[in-house]
C-alpha cells in the first residue's frame, strides 16, 4: 500500500505505511463482529400445514421455537415480522441507536393529559424489538431472573407450574454462567445453571474505578453491596449480570436459532413474515394469515398455534381476530367470536423516573481516548463500547430497612461533561423549559441521570388499536393509551 501522509515528512515510507495498515486492519475488523449465523431465508407457500406455529421469533418464540423442535417428528414453523438484527444490536453500548428505527415497533403512548407532560407530545415512546430476539435484541441486557415472591403469588392463584422452585429448574437449564468472579463464589455458582444455551455473564467494560466508586456509594446510603442480585433475590447492590457473551449482546435468537436453525429440518424459520389474524373454526384455532413478499397466506395448524408477539402485538393480535372485550371489538367494527373481557388489560411495566443530579468534577473523556477505546472494541471486545450505557451497577432497595422484597430498583447513567450528543439526545424528549434547563446545565457541569424503576408499579393497558396492519415490514401506526 502507498500512503501519502503529506503531515509527515521527510520518510523513508515504513511509518506511514505502518500506521495505515494497523487502521486498515481496524477498518476491517468491523467485519468479524457481526454475526454470521442467523437463518437462512425460508420460503412459505399458502395453505402449507406444520403441528406448531409459533408467531413472533422474540425472546420467548425463539426458546420455544427451539424446544418445541427437539421432537423430530413434530414440524414447527417460526414467523417473524422483521428480519436479522443489524450490527449495532451485537455492540452492547449501541444499543440506543437502535430505538426509533425499522428495527423498533416504534410505539408511544397516547397524551391521556396527566402522565408524562414534561414529554414533548405528552407521550412517551415504548420501544420493542421487530427482528429475530425480538425485544431481547434491543434490550439493556440486564439478567433479573424475578423475585421467588411474585412467582409464589402466581402459584398460589392457581398456577401450580409458576412454583418458584419450578422457575429455577427451568432458569438452571436455560443458563450458562461464564462470569469468572462468581463462578468462584460458591453460593452464586450453586445458584445458577452451567450447561444451558443462554450465556449469563458480566459486561466488559473497562470504567472499574467508577464501577467501585458508584458501589461504594450505594453501600454507604445503606443498599448494600451483595455478590450476585440473582443470588441474593434482589435486595442490595451489585454489578449486573447480563446476556452478554466476549462482549457481544446474547439475545434467545443468538442462543436458541442460530445454533439449530440450519440444520434442523423440522423448523422452518420465517423473516420478514407479518401475522395479521388468528383463522378461527367456531371457537377452535385453525392457523393463521400472514402477509408474506405482498401477498396474503393461510397457514394451517394440526395442534396450535403459539402467539408469542409481545406484551403489545399479542393482545393486539387477538384482538384483531375477534378475541377479546365485545364491546371494544363492536366499537372498532370487529365481529366477537370470542368474548374475552382481560384481552388488553392488565399491563405490567415498570415505570421509569430519570433523576438528573448534577456534580461539579468536571470529567473529559476526549476524542482520542474515545476512538482508542473502539479500537479496543476491535481488537479484544473490551472498553466503553462493551459495556452497557448505564454503569453496570444495579441497587434493588425498599423503604423498610429490613425488607426482603425490593420496591424500587436504581440503575446509573452518567453522561460525561463533554458527551454533548447523548445529553442532547435525552434532553431532546422533553419540553422546551425542561430542555433548555438540562442543557444550560450540562453546559456547566457534568450529568448524571439517576432512573430509578418502581419495581412494584403495575398499570392498566386500553387498546385503541388501528385495524388494518397489512404491510409486513413498516411499522403500523399503533397507538395504545397507558395510564399507571
Ligand atoms: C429498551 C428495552 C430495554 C429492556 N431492558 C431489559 C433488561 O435489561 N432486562 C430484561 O430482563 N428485560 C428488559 N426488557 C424487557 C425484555 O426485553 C422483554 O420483556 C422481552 O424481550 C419480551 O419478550 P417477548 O418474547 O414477550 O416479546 P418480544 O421479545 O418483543 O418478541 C415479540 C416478537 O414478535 C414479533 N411480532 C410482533 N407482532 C408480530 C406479528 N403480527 N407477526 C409476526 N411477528 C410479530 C416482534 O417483531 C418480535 O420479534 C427491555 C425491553 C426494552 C424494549
Amino acid at each position: 500500500m502507498v500512503c501519502n501522509a503529506s503531515c509527515i515528512h521527510p520518510t523513508t515510507g515504513a511509518a506511514p505505511n505502518t500506521f495505515m495498515s494497523a487502521i486498515q486492519f481496524f477498518a476491517t475488523a468491523q467485519c468479524l463482529i457481526q454475526n454470521k449465523d442467523w437463518p437462512p431465508e425460508a420460503e412459505l407457500h399458502d395453505l402449507e400445514e406444520y403441528d406448531f406455529i409459533i408467531v413472533g421469533a422474540g425472546t420467548a418464540g425463539s426458546i420455544l421455537a427451539n424446544r418445541l423442535s427437539e421432537i423430530k417428528t413434530w414440524n414447527v414453523l417460526l414467523l417473524e415480522a422483521g428480519g436479522n438484527p443489524p450490527i449495532e444490536s451485537e455492540i452492547p453500548n449501541l444499543l440506543r441507536s437502535l430505538l426509533g428505527t425499522k428495527f423498533d415497533w416504534q410505539y408511544t403512548t397516547v397524551n391521556n393529559g396527566l402522565t408524562n407532560q414534561a414529554y414533548k407530545g405528552g407521550n412517551v415512546k415504548w420501544p420493542r424489538g421487530k427482528m429475530l430476539g425480538g425485544s431481547g435484541s434491543i434490550n439493556v441486557m440486564a439478567y433479573v431472573q424475578g423475585h421467588p415472591l411474585d412467582y409464589q403469588s402466581w402459584f398460589n392463584e392457581g398456577n401450580t407450574e409458576w412454583h418458584p422452585d419450578i422457575v429455577k429448574q427451568y432458569l438452571k437449564k436455560a443458563e450458562s454462567l461464564q462470569d469468572p468472579i462468581r463462578l468462584k463464589i460458591p453460593k452464586v455458582y450453586n445458584h445458577y445453571g452451567h450447561n444451558g444455551p443462554l450465556v449469563v455473564n458480566a459486561f466488559n467494560g473497562t470504567d472499574e474505578c467508577l464501577v467501585l466508586d458508584l458501589l461504594s456509594a450505594l453501600n454507604e446510603i445503606g443498599i448494600k453491596n451483595v455478590d450476585d442480585l440473582n443470588t441474593a433475590d434482589n435486595v442490595g447492590s451489585s454489578k449486573f449480570i447480563a446476556t452478554v457473551n466476549e462482549g457481544k449482546r446474547v439475545s434467545t435468537a443468538t442462543a436458541y436459532l442460530n445454533p439449530i436453525a440450519r440444520h434442523r429440518k423440522n423448523l422452518k424459520i420465517v423473516k420478514n413474515s407479518f401475522v395479521t389474524k388468528i383463522v378461527l373454526d367456531g371457537r377452535s384455532v385453525r392457523g393463521v394469515e400472514v402477509f408474506y413478499r405482498g401477498k396474503m397466506l393461510t397457514l394451517k395448524a394440526k395442534h396450535e398455534v403459539i402467539i408469542s408477539a409481545g406484551s403489545i402485538d399479542t393482545p393486539q393480535l387477538l384482538l384483531l381476530s375477534g378475541i377479546g372485550p365485545e364491546k371494544h371489538l363492536t366499537e372498532k367494527n370487529i365481529k366477537t367470536v370470542i368474548n374475552l373481557p382481560m384481552v388488553g388489560q392488565n399491563l405490567h411495566d415498570h415505570t421509569q423516573v430519570p433523576i438528573l443530579l448534577f456534580a461539579d468534577k468536571p470529567v473529559k473523556p476526549d476524542q482520542a481516548t474515545k476512538s482508542f477505546e473502539s479500537l479496543r472494541y476491535l481488537y479484544d471486545r473490551q472498553g466503553y463500547l462493551a459495556s452497557a450505557n448505564y454503569h453496570d451497577v444495579a441497587g434493588f432497595y425498599s423503604k423498610d430497612p429490613k425488607a426482603t422484597y425490593p420496591d424500587f430498583q436504581t440503575i446509573i447513567f452518567i453522561n460525561k461533561k463533554n458527551d454533548e450528543e447523548t445529553i442532547k439526545q435525552f434532553a431532546s424528549r422533553f419540553v422546551k423549559t425542561v430542555e433548555n434547563s438540562i442543557l444550560k446545565q450540562s453546559n456547566q457541569k457534568f450529568l448524571f441521570d439517576f432512573i430509578i424503576v418502581g419495581a412494584g408499579s403495575a398499570g392498566s393497558q386500553i387498546v385503541d388499536w388501528n385495524v388494518l396492519l397489512l404491510e409486513a415490514g413498516g411499522n403500523p401506526p399503533v397507538e395504545s393509551d397507558v395510564s399507571s
